[in-house]
């Protein structure tokens, strides 16, 4: 494990640094505070710190207060080290932000034990933090298809709505449908259904840009977020998708399955996420009404 150690005594940093490397620890040394808090406060920090109290310039407690104030979700495990070892400074130490404490000149057998109960603490909060991730990961996950659920995709057209009016541009959406999925399922069974639904997210996505939106809404229903194009540019990637689609069948087994969908597109100029929805609902009803496998745009955009 890696550790930081700051130490402005170059004859107690030399000693500390010798010791945690004979120990198997991954040693960064650093003369002041100004350069522990660089580490601390950057993307690869160290999970483990022995900070000196007193060092010019920034001293250890205050980088302590620092690291704290990041409010991280991973933070590090701090030792203060230092000659003060009054009732009062260990309480403003550990008050500051300090996972613990150490006396100048450390005793090994301490330092060690010390050293240990945080790397302990480190890789403990290093499991709970990825599986958070994870967790986080999958709630926004639809099982099925691996793309963004229901709640995801909406957020992001919640956050792509916001920006769109701050930056006074319009934004498009594009509700999709599968055309007589029943059908399908009846036909070729609920599987081949779902097989269906994992390869037409493939070619939804090749006919995508990277950075448009793309999630499922429920069911055979999917949404698609396009940043920035007005009606014009939005029917044309809608057609785009709708072809990389209904092009070519799905294979499954060897048996060919045609799909063909549905697509309602909405603009929005401002208004709300439900009215762009709705809109983009309406159309999509229309595009079936029409005889389904097109594109139709929300009339208020026409
Ligand atoms: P339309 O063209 O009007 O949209 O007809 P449709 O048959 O697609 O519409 P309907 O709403 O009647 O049926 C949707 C079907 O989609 C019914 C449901 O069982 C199926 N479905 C929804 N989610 C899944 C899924 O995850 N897997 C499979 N295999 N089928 C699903
Ligand atoms: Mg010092
Ligand atoms: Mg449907
Ligand atoms: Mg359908």
């Amino acid at each position: 494990m890696k550790v930081l150690i700051a130490e402005d005594d170059l004859t107690s940093r030399t000693l500390l640094k010798t010791v945690l490397t004979s120990w198997g620890f991954e040693v960064v040394a650093v003369a002041d505070g100004e350069d522990a808090w660089k580490l601390l406060s950057g993307d690869q920090s160290p999970q483990l710190a022995i900070l000196d109290w007193m060092m010019p310039g920034l001293d250890g407690l205050e980088v302590c207060r620092r690291v704290r104030a990041l409010d991280s979700p991973h933070p590090p495990y701090l030792i203060l080290l230092t000659a003060r070892g009054g009732k009062q400074d260990v309480v403003t130490g550990l008050e500051g932000g300090a996972s613990d404490y150490l006396g100048k000149p450390f005793d090994r057998d301490e330092l060690r034990a010390r050293l240990l109960v945080g790397q302990r603490f480190a890789e403990l909060n290093e499991k709970l933090h990825q599986t958070q991730r994870t967790l986080e990961k999958q709630a926004q996950t639809d099982v099925l298809t691996g793309i963004k659920n229901r709640r995801a995709i909406l957020e992001r057209l919640e956050e792509e709505l916001a920006r769109a009016e701050r930056q006074g541009t319009p934004l498009s959406i594009g509700l999709l449908d599968v055309d007589h999925f029943k059908h399908t399922n009846d036909k070729f069974g609920h599987a081949a259904g779902d097989f269906v639904l994992r390869w037409l997210v493939m070619q939804v996505t090749t006919a995508m840009r990277p950075y448009d939106g793309f999630g499922r809404f429920g069911g055979e229903e999917f949404l698609i977020i396009i940043p920035g194009a007005d009606p014009e540019r939005t029917r044309d990637v809608l057609e785009r998708v709708r072809l990389a689609v209904a092009g070519s069948p799905a294979e499954t087994e060897g048996q060919p399955i045609e799909v063909t969908v549905s697509i309602g597109g909405a603009t929005s100029w401002g208004g709300s996420v439900d009215e762009l929805i709705r809109a983009a609902d309406d159309a999509l009803y229309e595009a079936k009404a029409k005889g389904r496998n097109r594109v139709q745009m929300d009339v208020r955009a026409e």
